[in-house]
């Protein structure tokens, strides 16, 4: 049985990154760039103002109280046309451009109107430079403000949009099929009857393709027997991923590695020593996409996701970082490990007094959605360790939810 770390190494390497494509920015968010994008602008493009206030030539103001003459005004989205000589001031508000002569902004909290007219009184010096964004202090046009392999967020989509790109080349989603397996499945609307339940591996997968950046699409539930495992196969042969849960185990009607076999594809891995999650199957199709079976148990799918399918779907959309995030945490109660594999347990993370603390959750299995809905990240317990103990610590896998995302 292969380790989970050979696990992935082996799904990595036959995973490719996928086309790029050019879109909205405003579609843009959680994709990553796939071209090199540089400023079209000096930013900021003109001496600007950071404050509402004066602008002023600091030598001016050396001795204070300054009696300056206001020579104009500045809004914002306005140029001056006049320049500032000897003891003269401009009012200008934030995001305005100094008027040439001007070298620093004296804020208006520190200024007092002259009774007498068209003056001001600065009452505090500033040095050069004061409450002043020299232009092109951030970027000077044609350098390269955001390199090809960006991770697009709010910020960056701020970026973009000041240097004028409303569109840009991004690397393609996947298109991931999802097909659950089982005769005791039933759909969501249906009451089970004895020895059903419903199918949920569908949705979480679903949520979990939509939230890593991918383009999901339901199969359904095909059944038990060659003939409709085979239809829904093929159907989820046609994606860039395909996900299938269920029937990969060791039971008389585990039949998907079977039916597998009448695509030709080539499997790479059956088994993972990891719990939970041990039957995984890892294959690519002669057409082209890859293809994940996964175990039917609801927290070994969905933990398997986190673990494979999730660095798969980074490095198909260009990331350049493909794990979820890992976090020291302090264990907050002793927790036993007799499965010979390495240990995915479901647990709450949370932040404390200058430190991770976890906590796993007393889970009832493999199939205890109850408790699994309560985790946010899991306690990663090595192979080799049978126990870890209170205030030791562990190694913590960051699901995206612990961030809310
Ligand atoms: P299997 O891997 O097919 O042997 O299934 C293992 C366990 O997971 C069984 O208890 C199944 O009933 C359950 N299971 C399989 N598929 C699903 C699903 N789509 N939703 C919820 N539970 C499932
Ligand atoms: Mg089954």
């Amino acid at each position: 049985m292969i380790s989970v770390r050979q696990a992935l190494e082996i799904s990595l390497q036959q995973t490719t990154r996928l086309p790029n494509e050019t879109i909205p920015l405003l579609e843009s968010r959680g994709r990553i760039l796939a071209e090199d994008v540089a400023s079209d602008v000096d930013m900021p493009p003109f001496p600007r103002s950071t404050m509402d206030g004066y602008a002023i030539r600091s030598e001016d103001v050396r001795h204070t109280p300054a009696r300056l003459q206001v020579v104009g005004t500045i809004p914002a989205g306005t140029y001056p046309n006049f320049s500032l000589r000897a003891m003269q001031a401009a009012k200008i508000m934030t995001g305005a451009p100094l008027p040439p002569g001007a070298d620093a902004v004296q804020m208006v909290e520190k200024t007092r109107p002259l009774e007498e007219g068209a003056g001001v009184a600065i009452l505090e010096s500033v040095a050069a430079g004061h409450n002043v964004s020299p232009m092109g202090s951030e970027t000077r046009r044609g350098d390269i403000v955001l390199p090809a392999g960006t991770f697009i967020t709010p910020g960056v989509m701020g970026l973009l949009a000041s240097v004028g790109k409303n569109l840009v080349s991004v690397f393609c989603a996947p298109s991931v099929g999802i097909l659950s397996t089982g005769d005791e499945l039933v759909d969501v609307t249906a009451q089970p009857a004895l020895g059903q339940i419903r199918n949920s591996n569908s949705f979480t997968l679903y949520a979990q393709v939509q939230q890593a950046g991918g383009i999901p699409t339901l199969l359904g539930i095909a059944n038990d027997t060659k003939e409709s495992l085979h239809a829904g196969i093929d159907e989820g042969l046609q994606f860039d991923l395909f996900l299938a849960t269920g029937g990969v185990s060791m039971g008389d009607l585990d039949l998907v590695e079977d039916v597998f076999a009448e695509f030709h594809l080539e499997v790479f891995f059956d088994k993972i020593a990891m719990k939970p999650g041990k039957p995984v199957v890892m294959a690519r199709s002669p057409r082209g996409g890859l293809v994940l079976g996964l175990p039917g148990n609801p927290v070994s799918a969905t933990t398997v996701f986190e673990v494979l399918v999730r660095p798969v779907m980074r490095k198909m959309m260009g990331f350049p970082v493909y794990q979820n995030q890992m976090v020291l945490a302090t264990l907050t109660e002793p927790f036993a490990n007799r499965s010979g594999r390495e240990n995915y347990a479901a647990a709450v993370t949370w932040y404390e007094e200058k430190r991770f603390m976890v906590r796993p959750l007393k889970s009832k299995g493999s199939g205890d959605v109850v408790t699994y809905a309560k985790s946010n990240s899991y306690l990663i317990c090595p192979l080799e360790r049978t126990e870890l103990s209170p205030t030791e610590e562990v190694v913590v896998m960051l699901r995206p939810d612990f961030f809310y995302g």
